[in-house]
């Protein structure tokens, strides 16, 4: 089956509707950029979202990609300069808050996770979006299964699928992963045949040891394995304990949350 038929079958499997307005996250990388262009192609009403992260050379070129695709399909685009917005880039960010006591062990990836979420959240919802659509492909939902039932922690994946099962929630955007179902080297394949604009180079900050592992891991297997995987834990996903998922909103930012303080402010109160 087709990537595109694939696409569809999932945006139809969760129900998306063409007069809804969906944000897509852009990275500047193949995966969102893929994405993007299907939900044009297959036409829905999308505008795009991208956050500097002002990561030298490599978010220079991510912003030049990602404008030029915004151009090429003729839609919004969004900006967010986390220098201007925030006060600082991504790494500094992220090594201000590595450098707090007992924060050291603090992957890369997991900070600027948690910081580029929250920031998507609220401003996707001041724009008054329906839903995120955000790149993450097969092997990206694989890895973070396995890595959460390596840790022990299965239930962190609950929520996971190619939409997210929270309580609905007037703060929260739901967020959409049309890729769910698609392996990267087909992304990567249809990236290029579509001559897309895209930035093929990994993110330089990218250093985390346990999911490069777990990645390592899953090459060695077919892609009918990693859907095995993915489709597997949609199975459980619905078994999974969920009585005490609540939404509530963080006490610092107020943003939805699951702890009485964000993972955000968490990280950022130490600073
Ligand atoms: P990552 O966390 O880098 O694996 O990215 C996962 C998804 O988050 C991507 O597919 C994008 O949809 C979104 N994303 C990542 N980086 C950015 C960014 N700088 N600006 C907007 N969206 C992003
Ligand atoms: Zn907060």
């Amino acid at each position: 089956m087709s990537i595109e038929q694939k696409v569809k079958n999932t945006l139809k499997k969760i129900k998306l509707n063409k007069k809804e307005k969906i944000i897509v996250a852009l990275s500047g990388g193949k995966d969102s950029t893929t994405t993007a262009y299907l939900l044009k192609k297959l036409g829905y009403n999308i505008e795009g979202f991208h956050i500097n992260l002002r990561i030298g050379k490599y978010s220079e070129d991510c912003l030049e990609a990602v404008k030029k695709l915004c151009e090429d399909l003729n839609i919004k685009l969004h900006l967010y300069d986390m220098k201007q917005e925030m006060g600082s880039g991504m790494c500094y960010l992220r090594t201000s808050i590595q450098s707090s006591s007992g924060r050291g062990k603090l992957k890369n990836c997991a900070i600027c996770g948690v910081i580029k979420k929250w920031i998507l959240n609220r401003e996707v919802r001041k724009l008054k979006a329906d839903k995120i659509a955000t790149g993450h492909n097969l092997d990206d939902e694989a890895q973070t299964f396995l890595m959460n039932i390596f840790k022990g922690s299965p239930k962190l994946s609950a929520n996971s699928g190619p939409i997210t099962l929270n309580i609905p929630d007037k703060k929260f955007v739901p967020r959409i992963k049309p890729l769910f179902y698609i392996a990267e080297n087909d992304i990567r394949e249809y990236s290029k045949k579509k001559k897309l604009p895209v930035v093929y180079d990994s993110c330089p900050c990218a250093l985390d040891s346990y999911r490069i592992q777990v990645r390592k891991f899953l090459n060695t297997l077919s892609k009918k394995d990693k859907e095995r995987i993915v489709n597997n834990f949609e199975k459980w996903i619905v078994r999974l304990d969920k009585k005490d998922d609540q939404m509530i909103y963080c006490q610092l930012c107020g943003e939805p949350s699951r702890n009485k303080i964000c993972k955000r402010c968490e990280l950022m109160k130490i600073t």
